[in-house]
């Protein structure tokens, strides 16, 4: 064994902590633009292992003073306060220095394939540490696993980068699709649901219909003499009328209904676990609080006159299928409009 022996700094510590001081000594080297050779690792190791106090203090002060870490200051500081002449120096850096590569390797495994190179490197470098005897060897061999170490942390920061990418990418796409996915199922004009919405629903609730304890009702409505908004004030006054009935029934139907428009200015209810009675008197109330509204121009102030809706509803049977369930809301629906509009017909009274 040669004298250099008596430059190696003697560590005893677990090499969980071992690693975890590394990870911590690295990026105070790159922040105070140390270079990575095996003197200055041991001179950080030892700073934020924290307990060299003396070391410690002589550190803080230079950072303090802003006085550059060059080759001679660090080589002064090894001196100082890290070299001693224990003879178990070598053995406890070499152990120490087994364990952290051990640990490490667990680390880098865990990272996954582009990791798994500086692993076996890690290995090699492993079994060059068990066979070395002379310090100069260490020194070298030490060079390269920080050399490595560094690689592995940019390594790993460009993979946490690639991640973070991906998954903002993955949240982009996630909402992008949810925006699509909503205006696939909306009416444009009204944001009710759509035509198509509403067969799938429909369709969905006929077919687990005997869950529903309350039983199923079906509205369809369609506003009175709509030709004539649209012929007295425009097309673009009728699209408010119908953007102003939608959000009114909106507001009257319970949280589990689905209010379609099913085409022009006709409207459907589905209302799931909903009693007969119940359903036509939400369909009352809002026939009845359309028939109230005083619509105006906004422009001019002119009134739009009385906007009134017919409404049929139906009950679902056992029987029904969903043309049969549709079409017998669609004859009550009729013989509101026949004897009068602006008014409410259900299927008991066909
Ligand atoms: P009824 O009481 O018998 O239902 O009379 P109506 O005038 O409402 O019935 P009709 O079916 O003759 O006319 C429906 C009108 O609804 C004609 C059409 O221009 C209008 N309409 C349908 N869709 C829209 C729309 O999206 N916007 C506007 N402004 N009008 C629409
Ligand atoms: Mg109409
Ligand atoms: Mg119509």
């Amino acid at each position: 064994m040669s004298d250099s022996i008596s430059f190696l700094p003697s560590y005893k510590d677990q090499p969980t902590k071992s690693a975890e001081y590394l990870r911590q000594a690295l990026p105070l080297m790159t922040r105070n633009k140390i270079s990575t050779d095996p003197t200055n690792y041991a001179i950080w190791y030892e700073y934020v292992a924290g307990q060299n106090g003396a070391l410690k203090e002589a550190i803080d002060e230079m950072i303090e003073k802003k006085t550059p870490f060059d080759s001679k200051t660090s080589e002064a500081l090894y001196k100082k306060y890290i070299c001693n002449d224990s003879i178990e120096s070598f053995e406890n850096v070499r152990n120490n220095l087994l364990k952290l590569l051990g640990k490490t390797q667990q680390d880098v495994s865990k990272a996954g394939e582009t990791a798994s190179d500086a692993s076996g490197q890690f290995s090699e470098k492993t079994k060059l540490l068990e066979d070395a005897d002379d310090i100069s060897d260490i020194k070298s061999i030490v060079s390269e696993i920080i050399a490595e170490t560094t690689h592995l942390t940019e390594a790993s920061q460009s993979l946490k980068q690639e991640l973070d990418k991906t998954n903002s990418e993955i949240d982009t796409l996630r909402s992008e699709l949810e925006v699509v996915r909503e205006a696939s199922i909306t009416d444009a004009l009204t944001g009710l649901l759509n035509r198509r919405a509403f067969d799938n629903e429909l369709n969905n609730i006929i077919e687990v219909a005997e869950v529903y304890p309350q039983g199923v009702v079906l509205l369809m409505m369609d506003l009175d003499h709509f030709k004539r908004v649209n012929d007295n004030f425009g097309h673009l006054v009728g699209d408010k009328v119908l953007r102003y009935t939608s959000a009114l029934m909106k507001q009257h139907v319970e949280d589990n209904h689905l209010v379609a428009r099913y085409g022009g200015e006709e409207m459907a209810v589905i209302m799931p676990d909903t009693s007969h009675d119940k359903a036509v008197k939400i369909a009352n109330k809002i026939r009845i609080a359309l028939e109230k509204s005083r619509l105006q121009r906004k422009d001019n102030g002119e009134s739009i006159g009385e906007i009134t809706i017919s409404i049929g509803a139906a009950k679902l049977q056992p029987s029904d299928t969903i043309d049969t369930l549709i079409g017998r809301a669609d004859d009550c629906l009729y013989k509101a409009k026949e004897t009068g509009r602006n008014r409410v017909i259900d299927d008991s009274q066909l």
